[in-house]
C-alpha cells in the first residue's frame, strides 16, 4: 500500500459530512480524536488531519480475520467499546472481508469468500489474528473450516501486506500457553518466524490500541514502530507502574495487605497483593477501559494488576508472587512512613520525604528489598551452609 498524498490545505480532501453521517459523531468530536491518537504517536497536527482523511476515505483496505485457542474476547472488548465508537470507527476504517464470529454466514460459501477476498487483493490485505496457534500433533486442537489453524495462519500471511497479533493469546499463546501447554501453544510471532508482527498484549487487549495501530497503517501504509516483542512504542512503552495513580502510595511505603483490609478500603499501592504493574508495559492508566475514563481498570477498581499484557509474567507467574521492580534501585534503609489518619506522626513524614530524596524516594521498592533479604535470611536458615 503506498503512502496517501494528502493536501492538508485543501477541504475538498476531506468529507467530514459524510464522516458525521457514517459515524454518527460531530465534525469537532472526530477531529479532537484524530489530534489524540496522533498525539498518542508523538505526532503533530498534520498527521492528525492525515488520519482524518484516511478515515473520511471512502477506500478502505480488506481485512482477513483469523480465530484461534481463545475466548473471543478481544473482538468483545472491541464491539462493546463506546465514545467514540470504537467498533464503527474501525468498521468503517476495515472492509472486514472474513471474521469468523462476525460473519452473519457460515459454512463452506464463507471459507469460500476468504479464498477469494485473499486473492483479489494478495498483498493488500491487513491480516489481524486472535487466538493461539497450537502445535502440538500438528495443530488438530484447533481446525475452522477444514483447516488447522497453523495451515490457515501460513496461507493467509503469506498474501498479507501487514500481520497484526490481537490479544495475548495470539501476541504469545495466552492462558494456553501456560503450563505445562498441552497443545503446544504459541503466538503469531513464534509460529510466523519469517515475518514481521505487530502484536497488540492484554486480556483483554484495549480497542483503542489496536484502532491506533490500524489508524496508523491506514494513514501511513505501514505498521508503527515496534518494540523487541513487537508491541507499538506509543502504547506499551512505558510500565503500569510508571503512571499508576497509586504509585505515591508505594513511594512512600503504604501497602494494602489484605483484600478489604483498611489499606485496601484507602486506596493504597497493591504491590504486596501481587500487583504486576511494576513489570508489565502497556497504557492501562492512561487509557482504562469501558469509554476511556471512569477509573475503570484492574488496578482503578482495587485489583493488582496480573500482568495480562506481558509475555512470562501473565499467565505465568502466581497471582500473589511480588513483581520485580523494574526501574528503581532498592535502598539499603528507608524511613518509617506513618499512617496519614495519625496526625501525631506526620512529622516523621516530612523527615521520610526529605530522606526519600536523599535514598531514591522509592520506599516501595524499599519493601522488595526487604522482602528478598527476608526470603534470604530464611533460605540461610534452612540452609545454613550457603551465604545470603
Ligand atoms: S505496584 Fe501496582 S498498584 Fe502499586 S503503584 Fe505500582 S502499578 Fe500501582
Amino acid at each position: 500500500m503506498s503512502v496517501r498524498e494528502f493536501d492538508v490545505a485543501n477541504e475538498a480532501d476531506y468529507d467530514f459530512a459524510a464522516v458525521e453521517r457514517r459515524l454518527g459523531v460531530s465534525r469537532r468530536t472526530f477531529l479532537n480524536f484524530c489530534t489524540g491518537i496522533a498525539a498518542s504517536f508523538g505526532l503533530g497536527t498534520k498527521s492528525a488531519m492525515a488520519m482524518a482523511a484516511a478515515i473520511a476515505n471512502p477506500a478502505r483496505p480488506p481485512v482477513i480475520w483469523l480465530h484461534g485457542q481463545e475466548c473471543t474476547g478481544p473482538t468483545e472488548s472491541l464491539l462493546r467499546s463506546e465514545q467514540p465508537s470504537f467498533e464503527h470507527l474501525i468498521l468503517d476504517l476495515i472492509s472486514l472481508d472474513y471474521h469468523q464470529t462476525l460473519d452473519a454466514g457460515a459454512g463452506h460459501r464463507v471459507e469460500e469468500v476468504k479464498h477469494e477476498a485473499m486473492k483479489k487483493h494478495k498483498g493488500k490485505y491487513l491480516l489481524v489474528i486472535e487466538g493461539a496457534i497450537p502445535l502440538a500433533q500438528n495443530g488438530i486442537f484447533c481446525k475452522t473450516g477444514g483447516q488447522t489453524m497453523m495451515e490457515a495462519t501460513r496461507e493467509a500471511a503469506e498474501g498479507a501486506a501487514a500481520i497484526v497479533a490481537f490479544g495475548s493469546c495470539a501476541s504469545w499463546g495466552g492462558v494456553q500457553s501456560a503450563a505445562p501447554n498441552p497443545t503446544g501453544a504459541v503466538g503469531a510471532p513464534q509460529f510466523l518466524t519469517d515475518k514481521t508482527v505487530v502484536t497488540i498484549p492484554g486480556c483483554p487487549p484495549n480497542p483503542a490500541n489496536f484502532l491506533g495501530t490500524v489508524l496508523y497503517f491506514v494513514t501511513y501504509g505501514k505498521l508503527p514502530p515496534i518494540d523487541e516483542k513487537g508491541r507499538p512504542k506509543w502504547a506499551y512503552g512505558q510500565l503500569i507502574h510508571e503512571n499508576c495513580y497509586r504509585r505515591p502510595h508505594f513511594d512512600a511505603g503504604r501497602f494494602a495487605t489484605q483484600f478489604g483490609d483498611d489499606g485496601h478500603r484507602k486506596g493504597w499501592c497493591l504491590y504486596k497483593l501481587g500487583c504486576k504493574g511494576p513489570e508489565t508495559y502497556n497504557n492501562c492508566p492512561s487509557l482504562e477501559f469501558n469509554n476511556l475514563g471512569g477509573g475503570v481498570w484492574p488496578i482503578g477498581v482495587g485489583h493488582p494488576c496480573f500482568g495480562c499484557s506481558e509475555q512470562g509474567t501473565g499467565f505465568n507467574k502466581p497471582m500473589f508472587s511480588l513483581a520485580d521492580v523494574k526501574t528503581h534501585t532498592p535502598p539499603n534503609v528507608f524511613p518509617i512512613i506513618p499512617d496519614r489518619q495519625n496526625p501525631a506522626s506526620s512529622t516523621v513524614v516530612a523527615s521520610a520525604a526529605v530522606a526519600g530524596v536523599a535514598v531514591g524516594v522509592m520506599i516501595g521498592a524499599a519493601a522488595v528489598a526487604g522482602k528478598k533479604l527476608g526470603d534470604k535470611d530464611e533460605q540461610a536458615k534452612a540452609e545454613p551452609g550457603k551465604g545470603a
